[in-house]
């Protein structure tokens, strides 16, 4: 076997190490299970396979065709789904697919905006989808910070968008797709559900499933749901061959097979009570972990969370912008990243507020217990910034994570 590069090799174990020191509370980070990783770096990416199962443009594909076809299956029964598509080679690839598969350049769309905890992909004036598309965004309550479904309604019957699109980046409340549908139906608009962040939880019977009531649903395969990085689209059977079609050949030539076989073991993982026990944990953890934050005293968006994720306003409880209780957190071995919160007055790359969730330290086994320990440490932190007090948080950390130890077999 060829060795690594010695330098890319010093980076890996870097961040092999930095993985296993840090508490990981980037909502949508997770890690992985090893069969993940073995499949993700299997000989399957020396595979082209452009085309679908059972019609490739390449020959040999019939054992590739064997795995995604499992795969498309499992997506469909655990998301109740008429068709699923495994070849987005990103969340973002699957929500541009999707956009191209229903829509032309210059149609409407209703979807949340960024500070309100949407995502790039629905709208941002600089991402493709707000180039191309004509976004019209609602937010949240300003008093509840919550999804206003009379400003939603309102937004619609006055655009009369051809799609709508729920789901989000920082949202910490369900989302009552139902609710969506019905605006969407008295417009006759299509309802697209990004559920990204969310699958997980949808997969593990955690989070109420979008497929009941959307036309199409996106999602990133690598985040909750814990697979391999990538994009994954569930849709109705009417619109199954324009999707497909829209993915391939609209805008990717090749599927990353390595990366849909590491989708396809996490499906098979997703498919069990162990994964229903984690899904049904993060909330749970979730939940300890703002009500330990509140007991300190400190704000959180919308109150509180009912999924994986909190967004903390860092700046009314502690007087420090987002991106610098970043990086004092970073300092002191927690992992977290600085998040707008709704009506934020600061700009994007600074914001008020951090964003934190539940699922990576969750796989690490972390409870109740543990999350409550985190938010003293955050507190203490951000309350006493002197190198003395950092120096012991950070000491109380790492014995934190030694105590949960990740990817022990690995070594590169
Ligand atoms: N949609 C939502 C709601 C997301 O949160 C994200 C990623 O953070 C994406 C789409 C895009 O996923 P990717 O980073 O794989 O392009």
């Amino acid at each position: 076997m060829k060795k690594i590069n010695e330098n890319i090799l010093k980076s890996l174990n870097n961040e092999l190490k930095r993985q296993q020191n840090h508490i990981e509370l980037i909502a949508s980070e997770n890690y992985v299970s090893e069969a993940v990783l073995t499949l993700s770096g299997s000989i399957l990416t020396n595979k082209y396979a452009e085309g679908y199962p059972g019609k490739r443009y390449y020959g040999g594909c019939e054992f590739i065709d064997e795995i995604e076809n499992l795969g498309i299956e499992l997506a469909k029964k655990i998301f109740k789904a008429d068709h699923a598509n495994l070849q987005p080679h990103s969340g973002s690839q699957a929500n541009e697919g999707v956009y191209r598969a229903l829509l032309e350049h210059g149609d409407k769309i209703v979807a949340m905006s960024l500070d309100a905890g949407g995502h790039l992909t629905h709208g941002y004036p600089i991402n493709f989808s707000g180039k191309h598309y004509d976004f019209k965004h609602y937010g949240v309550n300003k008093d509840t910070e919550e999804i206003d479904f009379d400003e939603v309604r309102k937004i619609v019957l006055q655009h009369k968008p051809k799609l709508i699109v729920a789901g989000a980046s920082a949202y910490s409340k369900i989302i009552d797709f139902k609710k969506f549908k019905e605006i969407a139906d008295e417009v006759e608009a299509l309802l697209m559900v990004d559920m990204a962040h969310i699958a997980g939880l949808v997969a593990g019977g955690a989070h109420p499933n979008p497929m009941e009531y959307a036309d199409v649903v996106t999602t990133t395969t690598h985040k909750t749901l814990r697979g391999a990085r990538g994009g994954m689209i569930l849709c109705k059977k009417s619109l199954a061959k324009k999707i497909d079609a829209a993915i391939f050949p609209g805008i990717q030539g090749g599927p990353l097979e390595n990366q849909i076989a590491g989708k396809v073991q996490a499906l098979y993982e997703a498919d069990s009570q162990e994964f229903k026990d984690y899904a049904k944990q993060i909330v749970v953890n979730a939940q300890a972990f703002a009500k330990a934050l509140q007991n300190e005293g400190i704000r959180l968006v919308a109150n509180g969370t009912d999924n994986h994720l909190i967004t903390i306003d860092v700046k009314s409880g502690f007087g420090v912008t987002g991106k610098d209780a970043e990086k004092i957190l970073e300092k002191i071995g927690i992992v977290t990243n600085k998040n707008m919160i709704p009506f934020d007055d600061e700009k994007p790359f600074i914001t008020s507020g951090v964003r934190v969730g539940t699922p990576a330290m969750t796989t690490r086994g972390f409870k109740e217990a543990e999350f409550v320990k985190v938010a003293s440490i955050i507190s203490r932190s951000l309350k006493n910034q002197s190198e003395a007090n950092l120096l012991a948080l950070s000491k109380e950390v790492s014995d934190l994570c030694e105590k949960f130890p990740i990817y022990k077999n690995i070594k590169y």
